[in-house]
């Protein structure tokens, strides 16, 4: 949203929070970083990276710092403030502190937007934080917070950490390939499997784009088209808010704007700075020794679907003739029709004594087997869709609505997302689970679609209403249920589409593809198995940290369509 360039704002002199009215423009400075906003409206004007004389930002095309999106649908920004101010908070740090209110005329009159900015005294990093007082009993749906329109360079290129990631050197072309601005945006935790973006110029400079949030909540980083072939980008916020609103919002992270030098690869390695010492890394089922050593073992893996006979037996075929261990990773094993069908997995296609025995012959000659069930999909024309009144705990909208999914381009038959944040849907997966591996043998499940995850607002599931952490909540549930059934049986192996930080405590190993640069694969490589192509070698370990590999050319394993458009160019 450009912002009117009418607007008039009226300065809190003497204000007890804030000092006098500074005539000057609000300026940071720091080592690295120069960094100034409008004095009228807070928007950021100058990003300059003094070392390499570049100013990010795109200073002819300025946005409002923030906007907020209201339950009601209306968005209000620093234009629908009447008061602006700004002071110098004391410290050792250079910091900013702004503050808007009289939001009388949208009917938010106790609204007060706060907003802090800081540098560290000798880096290249920014660190920005907002926080909303005031709400009243007005429910707040998103905030977009920082927003800055960034600068054209030479080269320009955008990479996302889309899964294993995903670079684009015509970002701004895509923006606005229809003829007016467009936009993407990606959700973390889920299709970011970390929690930043970057642009850059090869070779810099670059700036990075990040959050530091440790408790998974919800969030997406979006860019966008704006006037005069504009890109900016922005971090939108998701809160969690119940019935009846909340009075103040303030994400427990910072947003993080780092200029770099280099490229997409100097941008990861920042980021893994901080990432390596999380919890998610510590605690994940790699580093732990959790993983079975079949898992690890396994050199080659056979990717296939079907009956026994076509999949088990290839399989044994091929250890025979490389001598190496090979697993198999068993698609649409099961009764129902595929893509639509779910979950009504039981029994096996091939009926369950055949594939049973089948199994227990595979595990005779040293072959594990993971087997495919979908983690969120039920199809809304199956038996039990309506027999087990599942639509009750199915994700919902905004508008209280299912947004049906269509996977199987034959039947066109619609599927519905199950919450992650209902029991129902939670004891239903781990049921399915269980008779899966200690009924008929499997030594795994391939949870497709798991390094996902969406907004429910459904009031009658019992989780904050929105964002929040409840997503994953609801995964570690549902895979500490699944290990525990499992565990008189085997140590049963949970592996899933796509990869995330937030799933490497869960998670043995993931599978993605990389139509790039792998930006996830070496940041993680020795927390995950990461396997890359249809029938892969292991994943080496690093030697120190991380190393630049080439990227071969892999296609998707997953026979569901990806859940979001990749980027192209
Ligand atoms: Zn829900």
């Amino acid at each position: 949203m450009l912002l009117p360039s009418l607007t008039v704002f009226v300065f809190a002199a003497g204000e007890p929070l804030l000092a006098a009215p500074d005539p000057a423009t609000p300026t940071l400075e720091s080592a690295g970083l120069r960094l100034r906003f409008d004095p009228a409206h807070g928007s950021v004007t100058q990003f300059l990276d003094k070392a390499a004389t570049h100013d990010h930002v795109d200073a002819d095309s300025p946005f409002a710092l923030w906007t907020a999106a209201l339950a009601d649908g209306r968005i209000i920004g620093p234009g629908e403030a009447t008061r602006f101010s700004w002071r110098t908070p004391s410290g050792p740090e250079s910091g900013l502190e702004f503050l808007w209110r009289g939001f009388n005329e949208v009917d938010l009159p106790g609204l007060q937007v706060t907003v802090r900015v800081r540098l560290t005294s000798s880096g290249a990093t920014s660190r920005w934080k907002i926080a909303l007082d005031g709400l009243g009993d007005r429910r707040l749906r998103e905030v977009r917070f920082p927003r800055i329109a960034v600068a054209r360079q030479d080269d320009e290129t955008l990479a996302v950490p889309i899964w294993m990631g995903e670079r684009c050197r015509r970002a701004r072309q895509l923006l606005h390939a229809a003829g007016r601005p467009g936009r993407r945006q990606w959700e973390y935790p889920g299709l970011l499997s970390m929690q930043c973006l970057a642009l850059y110029r090869e070779a810099g400079p670059g700036l990075l784009v990040s959050t530091d949030d440790t408790a998974f909540l919800r969030k997406l980083f979006a860019v966008f088209g704006a006037e005069r072939d504009g890109l900016a980008a922005e971090v939108v916020h998701v809160p969690s808010v119940t019935r009846d609103g909340e009075e103040r919002y303030e994400p427990t992270y910072e947003v993080l704007a780092t200029a770099f030098r280099g490229d997409w690869y100097t941008a990861a390695e920042s980021y893994r700075a901080w990432a390596i010492e999380q919890a998610w890394v510590r605690e994940s089922r790699r580093r732990r020794g959790l993983t079975p050593r079949w898992l690890l073992d396994t050199a080659l893996w056979v990717w296939n679907r079907g009956r026994s006979p076509g999949v088990l037996g290839p399989a044994a075929a091929l250890q025979a003739h490389a001598g190496l261990p090979v697993s198999v990773f068993w698609h649409w094993w099961h009764g129902c029709a595929y893509d639509s069908g779910f979950p009504e997995y039981l029994p096996p296609r091939e009926g369950e004594a055949s594939f049973r025995q089948a199994l227990a012959r595979a595990h005779g000659q040293g072959i594990h087997a993971l087997i495919y069930m979908n983690q969120r999909l039920w199809g809304m024309t199956t038996r039990s869709w309506s027999a087990q009144g599942a639509e009750r705990y199915a994700v919902k909208g905004p508008d209280g609505k299912l947004a049906p999914e269509v996977y199987n381009t034959f039947t066109r038959a619609p599927c519905a997302s199950m919450c992650m944040g209902t029991e129902f849907w939670s004891r239903t997966y781990a049921d399915t689970a269980e008779a899966a591996v200690g009924g008929l043998g499997a030594d795994g499940i391939y949870m497709d679609q798991a390094c996902s995850s969406l907004a429910c607002y459904d009031p009658e599931h019992g989780h904050p209403l929105g964002g929040g952490a409840w997503w994953m909540d609801g995964f570690r549930r549902l895979e500490g249920d699944v290990r525990t059934r499992c565990a008189g049986v085997k140590d049963v192996v949970l592996t899933g589409e796509g990869c995330g930080e937030a799933w490497l405590p869960h998670l043995d190993a993931m599978l993605s593809t990389a139509l790039h640069k792998k930006l996830h694969e070496f940041r993680f490589a020795e927390s995950c198995l990461v396997p890359s192509g249809r029938i892969s070698s292991r994943v080496p370990k690093p030697a120190g940290g991380p190393a630049r590999r080439n990227s071969g050319a892999a296609s998707r394993h997953s026979t569901s369509r990806p859940l979001q458009k990749p980027l192209q160019g």
